[in-house]
């Protein structure tokens, strides 16, 4: 089991881990299986989506605190409540196939750390079972 270490810089962002990724998976020199992505952090997620033009990030980012805003209202606290909420709507994991030794992503397609309650050291654990 493998681990990335990801330093954010804005309260929320999406930062490319891909190439992490594709690393821990040349290291475990599995050739047909699956990569699971796990984020152990419940302020912060893990998604897929185009990596080629940046604005899909932005446009990922500002939509979602376009629909969840920073609110002092909420009943948690902590005065995250809105990190948690989009925590919750991304998801903490994804599964991706392994084929001859290279993850199956589409052409457009890459990894996506998302923080929501940064900037933070987070950690993304990878498992990358079969053969
Ligand atoms: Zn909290």
């Amino acid at each position: 089991m493998g681990e990335i270490s990801v330093s954010t810089r804005e309260r929320s962002d999406l930062v490319d881990i891909t190439a992490q990724v594709e690393e821990q998976v040349a290291v475990s020199k599995i050739d047909d299986g699956i990569c699971v992505i796990y984020v152990p952090h419940t302020t912060a997620a893990v998604c897929i989506n185009e990596n080629a033009d940046p604005s899909v990030k932005s446009d990922i980012n500002n939509i979602l605190n376009g629909l969840i805003p920073e609110d002092p209202g909420y009943a948690h606290a902590e005065g995250n409540s809105d990190a948690h909420v989009k925590a919750s709507i991304m998801g903490c994991s994804r599964v991706i196939l392994i084929e001859s030794g290279r993850l199956k992503l589409g052409t457009w397609q890459g990894i996506y750390f998302c923080e929501f309650d940064g900037p933070r050291s987070r950690k993304v654990i990878i498992k990358v079972l079969g053969s």
